[in-house]
């Protein structure tokens, strides 16, 4: 079922239903991929039809963020909860060891990707992880070539956005890959250089408040929070 928060069609499912339908889409012939919308894309895509429309025509589109499940919840339409994109791919990793699926990661800065690579590796030993590229190149066809080489079934696209979703979307159709997921900092976490908040502070939806403390700098790109929230709360009282 979908659920639409800000004009964005929601996949309404819970971590474990968005695992299976991650891994159908392995299985599914053609290039599909999947997005992982928070408040900050969902309305970035106000003013970006472009955006929205790569947005809302992917295969799957999973609530990453606490923001879009208050959003929806203010709408009426309460979802089932939120996807994170950072624990939705380690799900996959360990379905995916127990075959014979290859993954390839592309993004983050120069040696972070191969240091991603290397400690996943060591926590899900039967991932086979076929190639990495870092997400600091001028042109895309190298890329694509690359990639192309070793036909992954799943890809990695961790750019930050809304760069890996116009990426996914502008080289879809000549990517030899099954699935494609963006990620955003998702490689970084990987890596080790950027610590994701403990669980309790998960629990409590606030693991954006814990990202903030440690990186202050994200207060600008934060502030569109509020404002989201505050249009949910003026488009419920117009009933759209
Ligand atoms: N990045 C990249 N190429 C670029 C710009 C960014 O590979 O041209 C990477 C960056 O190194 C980081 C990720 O994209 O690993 C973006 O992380 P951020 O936390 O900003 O993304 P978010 O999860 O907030 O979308």
């Amino acid at each position: 079922m979908k659920i639409n928060v800000c004009d964005i069609e929601f996949d309404d499912l819970t971590p474990d239903e968005a695992v299976e339908r991650g891994m159908a889409l392995l299985d599914t012939p053609g290039a599909s991929y999947i997005v992982t919308p928070n408040p900050e894309i969902a309305w970035a895509c106000r003013r970006d039809a472009e955006l929205k429309a790569i947005v809302n025509g992917a295969d799957l589109v999973l609530a990453d963020g606490i923001g879009i499940v208050y959003g929806a919840k203010i709408l009426g339409r309460p979802m089932k909860g939120k996807v994170a994109g950072c624990d939705f791919i380690l799900d996959m990793f360990a379905r995916m060891e127990d075959t014979d699926k290859t993954v390839y990661l592309l993004g983050a800065k120069p040696g972070v990707v191969e240091k991603a690579a290397e400690n996943l590796s060591s926590q899900f030993p039967g991932l086979k992880i076929v190639g990495t590229s870092d997400g600091y190149f001028k042109e895309d066809a190298p890329v694509v070539e690359r990639i192309n080489a070793v036909s992954p079934d799943l890809l990695l696209v961790c750019l930050g956005a809304p760069k890996q979703e116009k990426w996914m979307a502008a080289n879809a159709e000549r990517l030899d890959v099954r699935l494609m997921a963006g990620l955003g900092g998702s490689l970084d976490v990987f890596a080790g250089i950027v610590e994701r908040a403990p669980e309790k502070w998960q629990k409590l939806g606030l693991e954006w408040l814990y990202r903030l403390k440690k990186e202050p700098k994200r207060i600008k790109r934060m502030s569109v929070l509020p404002a989201f929230l505050i249009s949910m709360v003026g488009r419920r009282i117009a009933g759209k």
